[in-house]
């Protein structure tokens, strides 16, 4: 079969399967995008548990995750820490050269990188990785140039959505051991 003859979804079926490391923005993606600052100027944000899970069954698959944001938050790296996440890149708002230098470390083609982002410094990344995604509220723009748009919105489930699918293809087993 040639590139031309396939469908849509059996391209996106061999780009997906191809991914064993996912890279996300965290504002507007793990989270809904609004950050909450106290009158002593401390930043929190609210992470879904969903996605949290979500993480841990891929991390179990044997497979990577990173976060790439253009914020300097503490609070991202708690959660980090929390769910085992080493790979964090804070202050980055070069999205496309902080993958393309956490593909090298870890002796990854682009083809087998996952990026997922929501507003357009994201976009440049989403265009250069094998698997682009962007959620539903996000700029035509991504949304034009992403392989695939989460059903769930930011801070809402919406990396869980990419892991299921992913996992799912890849026949990896759903129960966090
Ligand atoms: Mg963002």
């Amino acid at each position: 079969m040639t590139a031309k003859n396939l469908t849509q979804q059996e391209s996106f079926d061999i780009k997906a399967k191809r991914i064993r490391m996912i890279l996300s923005d965290v504002d507007g993606v793990l989270t809904d995008g609004t950050i909450a600052i106290d009158h002593q100027g401390n930043e929190s944000k609210r992470f879904s548990t969903a996605d949290g899970y979500g993480i841990r069954l891929w991390f179990q698959a044997g497979y990577s995750f990173g976060l790439i944001t253009g914020r300097r938050s503490e609070c991202v790296l708690h959660r980090a820490k929390d769910l085992g996440i080493n790979m964090v890149r804070l202050g980055t708002f070069a999205k496309r050269e902080a993958v393309e230098e956490i593909a090298n470390e870890q002796h990854l083609s682009l083809e087998q990188i996952a990026y997922i982002g929501d507003d357009l410094p994201d976009l440049p990344a989403i265009e250069a990785v094998g698997l682009g995604v962007t959620v539903p509220d996000a700029p035509e723009e991504l949304k034009n140039a992403a392989d695939y748009i989460t059903k769930r919105c930011g801070g809402y489930g919406a990396v869980r959505d990419l892991i299921n699918i992913l996992l799912t293809l890849n026949n990896s087993v759903f129960v966090l051991k």
